[in-house]
Parts: C-alpha cells; structure tokens; sequence
C-alpha cells in the first residue's frame, strides 16, 4: 500500500478525479496531512465517508521509527528505522536564522567517495518519496517547533535518487504541505552531469550545491570515483548551463583533506577553476571518522586556504562545524549502530 506522505498535491488530484471525486479534496487532504497534522483518515472530516473508505483502502499514514536521537549544544541527531528494518538518519541543527534539517535520501550509497562513512555501504535502495518527507514531519512533531530550512546532505546521492527527490520538493515546499520555501531548501551532488542539466529545467528555485573536492582531476580522482564517470570539465560546464538557465547563484563544497587537496597551489588552481561562475565556495573542515587515510587540515592552513581564495575574489565561507560530539559526520551514526 501506498504512504500518502509521498504524494504531490497534483498526484492526489489526480486520484481524486480517478474516484469520480472532485480535484480539491486533494488540497484538503493537504490540509489535514501538513497544516492540522492529524493521524488518521477518519479525523478528515470535511471529506466524504465513502472517499474515506476509498483512501484508507489505498493508502497508509503509517511513519517513520525513531530508534534514536543523540543531542549536541546546537544539534540533534536522529536514527531512524525504516519498515524493512534498515537505518537511516537526519540532524537537526539550530542557527539563529532558523532550524536547518539535513535529510538522507537514500539507504546506503554507491558513490564511493573516500572520506566518507555513508560510502562504507553500498546503496541498498532509495528512500521513497514520504521517507524523506517524514524525516522532517516527524523531527518538527517531536521538537515541536518548524523547520525553516532543508539541506539533502545526509546519507545517499540525491541525484541518483531523482524522481523521488523532485516530489519530496514538490510537497514540502507547497504552500500547504510543509510550506518551505524554495531558496530555503538546498540539494548537494557529487557531480551526477545528466542531472544536473535535468534539474536546470525543475522550476523551484532551489540552490544547488555541488562536493568539488578537489580543483584538477588528478585529485579529484583519487578521492571521488564519479570523477572516472564525468571530469571536472563536463560539471563545470554542465553547470554553466544550470546558470545560464537558472540565473543562481551555486555553491561548491570543498572539504579540506590535510596533505591531500590543502596546498596554495590548490587554492589557486581551485580560483582559477570557478573564476567565471557566479559561485561560493564552502569550505569544510574535516570531520575526523575511523578512516585513517584522511586528516582534517589545521586551522592555519585553513586561513590559508581561505585567503587565497578571498584575494582571487571568489566568494568563500568556512563551514561552522556541528556535532563532533554526537559523531554527526556523514553516515557515522548508522555505521555505529550496525557495526560496520
Ligand atoms: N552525495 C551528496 C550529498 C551527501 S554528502 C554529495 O556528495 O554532495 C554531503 C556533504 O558532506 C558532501 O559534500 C560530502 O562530501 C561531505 N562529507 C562527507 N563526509 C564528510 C566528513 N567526514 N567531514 C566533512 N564533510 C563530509
């Protein structure tokens, strides 16, 4: 059976019209699912008996498990059990210009990247479209506070997961679904070219940040197999058309890998990669895991790094980092509870 948290508001007047009903039942289903919050069908009680019997036969509401939550200063990590029993999770982070959620879009990944815990297991399988909205329902219901902004940086690559991903957008950021605007809401890709030129054409200004990495693709390759799928040219230059189309600005992530990607050298060669894009680069402190092969780059070197960028006039931010405490870092987590 279908979970009525996976459908966009144009799929469930599609329903409606299937059940010889009329169309804006859907926005009162809306209603109930996003704005009243209710739990059952049979709470709906401006819609009709019989299209009730029709819609608890064909869909459920049942939600995600939360089978753990761990609490840092300013974040909150969660775990959650799926109905096949796999783990996935979502953290919480408080800034004083809101409440950010960083959601998993799928179980396990198969990017491989290097650094990274959630690519210590393959992909089992995408998260359906209501795995992803319930991640945020949920944490909302129990903090009981709204969620202003949503990153798709957890467990998985979102773009490989794509279709499930334009309807999780399409309902959260419906005036009555979640009603979280469009230029709050950030999807972060390794680089996946096809979709990137895909979602050029998505009509929601949502910001699109891309992991970089590295700034030529003799590194890039060592530390990120998609690198062997599409060179750092073809991003660069599907990106291009994701700007001429869109007219945002994008965002490059750049985790600073100690001896790896940290040089001046580096810094110049990645100034001289973005010149020509309206971009920022994020830069991200490495979160130490259990991965030995990688250091995190000391804070000096860091500045560094920084200040070159900044004289070469790229737009560039270092990342505050959250939940060292709580092992927060990508996958760390679900590799923890099961042991990898
Ligand atoms: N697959 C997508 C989204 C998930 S990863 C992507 O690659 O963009 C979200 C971000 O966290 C990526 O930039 C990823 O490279 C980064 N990341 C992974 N492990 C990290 C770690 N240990 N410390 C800091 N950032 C990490």
């Amino acid at each position: 059976m279908s979970n009525i948290y996976g459908y966009p508001l144009e799929e469930l007047e599609q329903y409606f019209l299937e059940h010889d009903s009329k169309k804006f039942h859907a926005l009162q289903v809306f209603d109930w699912l996003y704005i009243k919050r209710v739990k059952s069908f049979s709470e709906m009680s401006n819609i009709k008996k019989e299209m009730l019997e029709n819609l608890e036969n064909d869909f459920t509401m049942e939600p995600l498990k939360i089978v753990d939550v761990q609490e840092d200063v300013d974040v909150s990590k969660y775990l959650f059990e799926l109905y096949d029993g796999e783990h996935i999770e979502a953290v919480l982070m408080r800034h004083d210009y809101g409440t950010s959620i960083c959601v998993s879009s799928q179980v396990g990944c198969n990017m491989g990247c290097k650094f990274c815990e959630s690519g210590r297991r393959k992909k089992v399988r995408n998260l359906e479209t209501y795995e992803m909205v319930l991640q945020i329902l949920m944490i909302e219901e129990l903090i009981e506070t709204r969620i202003s902004h949503v990153v798709v940086m957890g467990i998985g690559e979102p773009f490989d997961n794509y279709d499930n991903l334009i309807r999780f957008f399409q309902i959260i950021n419906h005036p009555k679904g979640l009603a979280i605007g469009a230029r709050h809401i950030t999807v972060s890709t390794c680089g996946i070219v096809p979709k990137i030129l895909e979602f050029s054409n998505f009509p929601l200004q949502i910001n699109l940040a891309v992991s970089l990495h590295a700034p030529n693709n003799e590194i890039r390759d060592q530390i990120m197999p998609i690198n062997h799928a599409y060179k750092i040219e073809e991003v660069i230059d599907a990106l291009k058309v994701y700007l001429s189309k869109t007219n945002r600005r994008l965002t490059f992530e750049y985790i600073l890998l100690k001896d790896i990607n940290d040089s001046e050298e580096c810094a110049l060669e990645l100034a001289h990669l973005v010149k020509d894009l309206n971009c920022y680069i994020n830069l991200i402190p490495y979160n130490e895991t259990n991965n030995i092969d990688f250091k995190r780059t000391n804070t000096i070197q860091i500045m560094r790094f920084y200040d070159i960028l900044k004289k070469n006039d790229i737009n560039v931010t270092i990342r505050r980092e959250f939940g060292g405490k709580i092992s927060a870092a990508c996958g760390q987590l679900r590799s923890k509870k099961e042991e990898l």
